[in-house]
């Protein structure tokens, strides 16, 4: 029989050691992320009427009932 055939500890129970991963990388896909929180609370929270950047009621609808879960007052 072959050395690497035989099962060893390690091969049973691989020891999985944790990733570090360091603030510098991670913080600008947390503004990233922030920013499409931020957006999308606009879009739900505030697109209509005179605040709206597109001219359709199409947003408004689409997030309508997103707005009354989270209670945004709607009319
Ligand atoms: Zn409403």
């Amino acid at each position: 029989m072959h050395a690497s055939a035989i099962a060893t500890p390690a091969a049973i129970a691989p020891v999985s050691l944790p990733v570090s991963i360091p603030v510098r990388e991670l913080l600008p896909w947390a503004v990233f992320g922030g920013m499409l929180l931020l957006l999308a609370i606009y879009f739900v929270g505030v697109e209509a009427g005179a605040m709206a950047v597109f001219n359709t009621m199409y947003v408004h609808e689409f997030v309508h009932d997103g707005r009354h879960l989270l209670g945004f007052p709607c009319h």
